[in-house]
Formats: structure tokens, C-alpha cells, sequence
């Protein structure tokens, strides 16, 4: 490839927050995550007009996972685009585009079951239905793998990179190495200060995988997740940064594993705090977050641990007496 492929990072404003999707300038332009219902009217359209660029003109649509801070906007681009853009996503998360009702489902599935909260259901329907656009069929299903022409020279390949959701994906900018990862390196989290992953095993593999095999040049992050000390990372990292990013959130995650194989190996207790089951890794990590407050990653990530030892425990029983 001769000449760089230009990368703009957009932003949506969304209550305190601001969604983040990125421009790739190729012959056939991309934009990777779509943010909320609003977010193409409000946030792409003049972002675009700013660079001289028509969002009529893009043709893909590039979803590094399902959740609805990222495919909220997905259906209201494509109409945006005369429903010619290409909506690709991971076979693993395309539930979460097809329908409102799979979001309720994995919350009463997950994290949900510890927030005891009466009327969660009927507050993430109302959610769903005010930040997703449309249900849709994407364009394209990928399982990683594929590489995607985007006119001229211009290629991005697909990695399985699961952990996050089970169908997170790394898009690649061919020859110069740009990684679109979304949320797949979590570091402290974002605005809960706590790292979010439902499959801590994947997470930890997709989190080697980026730092030994891609080494990403730039990397792409879908919010700002924070340090240690509570210092965001922006959302563009280059080579120094982005091997930064991905040890420290191997080195935390890590700390959270230790701390929940203790907790679930001394039996969960019931009991008054906001962390309860898992009071203990809140007090050994020193998470003074409020678990409840959604998407809730503290209990995603315990549940996923949780979830996995009981798999280990099984089949420790069944070896044992087999
Ligand atoms: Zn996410």
C-alpha cells in the first residue's frame, strides 16, 4: 500500500457520555460502530460533512460487537447510506442486531440475576427501545478470518478476538496495522471503573493474542477506559500506548481472577452489600463502584468467572469419579 488510509474518529454525544465510531477513508469508506439510534444524524453526518465526505457514500458498516452502544445506530446509518452499506458482524452477536428482546434476555441471563432490581426488565425494554434503531439482518456474518476489499488496495481483515461478548471482533487495516477493537481491552473500564467481560478465559486469549500476534501500530478503543489512577487512555493509542493498554488489562485481569477464584472457592454468601455475592473481590480489588449502575461489569464479570469454575467444578467431579 503506498498511501496511509486515513483514520477519523467520530464522536456521538450520548447523555454524560460520547460514543465513538471511526471514519476509514478508503475508495469504499467504512465506519466501524455505529452508536446509538441518534448518533448518524447527530454525530456522523457532520463529522463527515467537516472532512468533505457524504455519509450516503459509505458502504460498510463494520460492528466490532453487539451491544447496543454500538449497533444502537447501525439501522438508522444504513437507511442513511440508501441501504447500501454492508452491515458485518460476528455470527456470535448478530442476535443482538436481528433483536431488542435478546439484550433483555442476556441481562436476566447475567448480570441481572444479582441486581435484584423489580423493574430491570421493563428499564432495559425502555432502553432498547429508545437506543436501537431497528432489528435488522447484517449484510455479512463473520466468524474471523475473512478479508474485506474496500476498493483499490485497501483490505481489512477480520479477528476473533471474544471475551467482551462472545462475538467481538478486531477489524485490521491491512499493511498499516490500525486495530478497531471496540471494547475487547477493557484495562479499569470506563465509566464504572471496573473491567467488563463475559468469558474471562477468551478475554485473557483475545487480550494475547492482540499484544503477541497483531501488535497493533494504532489502536482503536470504542470509550475512553481508564488507568489505574483513574487517567483515561484516549481512544486513538498508538504502538507505545496500545502495548500498554493490553498489559495492564492482562495484569488486572489477573487481580480480578485471583480474587474471584477465592470468593467462589470459600462458598458465595448472601449478604447486605451492593457486591454481595462477591463482597469480597469488591474489598480485595478496592472497588468502591456502584455495582448497579449499568451495563454493570462488575457483576458481567463475576458471573462469567463464576459461571467457569462451576464448569471446572464439574468436570474436576466428573474426572474424579469417571
Ligand atoms: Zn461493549
Amino acid at each position: 500500500m503506498t498511501t496511509p488510509v486515513a483514520v477519523h474518529p467520530i464522536v456521538s454525544p450520548w447523555g454524560r457520555f460520547g460514543l465513538y465510531s471511526f471514519f476509514i477513508d478508503a475508495p469504499e469508506p467504512a465506519i466501524v460502530d455505529t452508536g446509538i439510534a441518534s448518533s448518524p444524524a447527530e454525530g456522523m453526518v457532520p463529522a463527515l460533512e467537516a472532512i468533505g465526505r457524504r455519509i450516503e457514500d459509505v458502504r460498510w458498516i463494520f460492528l466490532t460487537h453487539g451491544h447496543i452502544d454500538h449497533i444502537g445506530g447501525a439501522y438508522a446509518l444504513w437507511e442513511l447510506t440508501g441501504r447500501r452499506a454492508q452491515v458485518v458482524i460476528h455470527e456470535a452477536d448478530a442476535p443482538m442486531l436481528r433483536s431488542r428482546r435478546a439484550h433483555v434476555d442476556e441481562y436476566l441471563a447475567g448480570r441481572g440475576q444479582y441486581l435484584q432490581d423489580p423493574d430491570g426488565e421493563a428499564k432495559l425494554t425502555a432502553a432498547t427501545n429508545a437506543v436501537i434503531s431497528g432489528e435488522m439482518e447484517p449484510a455479512l456474518l463473520v466468524r474471523g478470518g475473512e478479508t474485506l476489499s474496500l476498493g483499490g488496495d485497501v483490505t481489512v481483515s477480520v479477528r476473533s478476538i471474544p471475551g467482551h461478548t462472545a462475538g467481538s471482533v478486531a477489524y485490521v487495516l491491512d499493511g498499516q496495522n490500525d486495530v478497531f477493537v471496540g471494547d475487547a481491552v477493557q484495562v479499569h473500564g470506563a465509566a464504572n471503573g471496573f473491567p467488563g467481560f463475559v468469558d474471562p478465559a477468551g478475554y485473557r486469549k483475545s487480550l494475547q493474542y492482540l499484544n503477541d500476534e497483531i501488535r497493533p501500530q494504532h489502536l482503536y478503543l470504542g470509550h475512553p477506559y481508564r488507568r489505574a489512577d483513574g487517567t483515561p487512555y484516549g481512544v486513538e493509542l498508538d504502538a507505545g500506548q496500545a502495548r500498554e493498554a493490553l498489559q495492564a488489562s492482562l495484569e488486572l485481569e489477573a487481580r480480578v481472577r485471583d480474587a474471584a477464584c477465592g470468593c467462589v472457592a470459600a462458598g458465595l454468601q448472601d449478604t447486605d452489600s451492593p457486591y454481595s455475592p462477591f463482597a469480597s473481590v469488591a474489598g480485595e480489588l478496592g472497588y468502591q463502584g456502584d455495582p448497579g449502575l449499568e451495563p454493570s461489569p462488575f457483576f458481567t464479570t463475576l458471573h462469567g468467572y463464576r459461571t467457569t469454575m462451576d464448569h471446572l467444578t464439574q468436570d474436576e467431579e466428573i474426572s474424579t469419579h469417571g
